[in-house]
């Protein structure tokens, strides 16, 4: 069992034949849902209104970070999320890399390990590459697992946040049930 930590991202809404339109913040909202069912211990941070990076030309996005054990491998987690993914509309095919998606799930930690598996459509490198540089990761990370440290450098995710300059991350909607979890670095 370890624990993970999962960033979530939306910025486009899931319309579905004769359904209402599910907005961005219902769709981080049903999927820590789904990932409750197979996360133990779950706990959500409050969600963010964020400027996009990368691809600039966009919707704002909606961010989370998502935090609790899990029994299987790392890959098997690639799989759980990639099926949340895709049950909310995840469309990789039309749209490019860093586009408008309707969920995004990136497993930002898997405990302490650090996990570089190539692999021609699923590659899975963990702790994720860019978590260090992102504001949307780090705040709401910070705000559920306060004394975590990067697994590879040690050094704490505080630090590293206060490095950086401000990315456009505004507070959106408290969470309503906010813990922290137990402390295990
Ligand atoms: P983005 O980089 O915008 O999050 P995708 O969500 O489409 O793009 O992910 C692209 C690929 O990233 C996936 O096929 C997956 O194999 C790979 N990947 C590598 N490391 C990770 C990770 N830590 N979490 C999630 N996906 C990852
Ligand atoms: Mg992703």
């Amino acid at each position: 069992m370890e624990l993970v930590v999962l960033g979530l991202g939306s910025n486009m809404p899931l319309v579905r034949h004769n359904d209402k339109a599910l907005q961005p913040e219902e769709i981080l909202g049903r999927a820590c849902e789904a990932l409750s069912g197979v996360l133990k211990n779950f706990r959500c941070s409050s969600v963010y209104k964020t400027k996009p990076r990368y691809v600039e030309n966009q919707d704002d996005f909606y961010n989370m970070v998502a935090a609790g054990e899990w029994e299987g491998t790392p890959r098997e987690l690639l799989r759980a999320v990639q099926k949340i993914e895709n049950w909310f509309g995840r469309d990789r095919e039309s749209v490019g890399p860093k586009g408008p998606r309707t969920l995004d799930i990136d497993i930002e930690l898997f405990g302490n390990q650090i996990i570089r598996e190539e692999d021609a459509v699923n590659p899975l490198y963990v702790p994720h590459p860019l978590m260090n540089e992102r504001q949307f990761v780090l705040i709401p990370l910070l705000e559920i697992l306060p004394d975590f440290a990067d697994p590879i450098t040690r050094q704490p995710f505080s630090k590293i946040l206060s490095t950086l300059s401000d990315q456009g991350v505004e507070l959106w909607k408290h969470c309503k049930n906010l813990t922290t979890a137990n402390r295990t670095q």
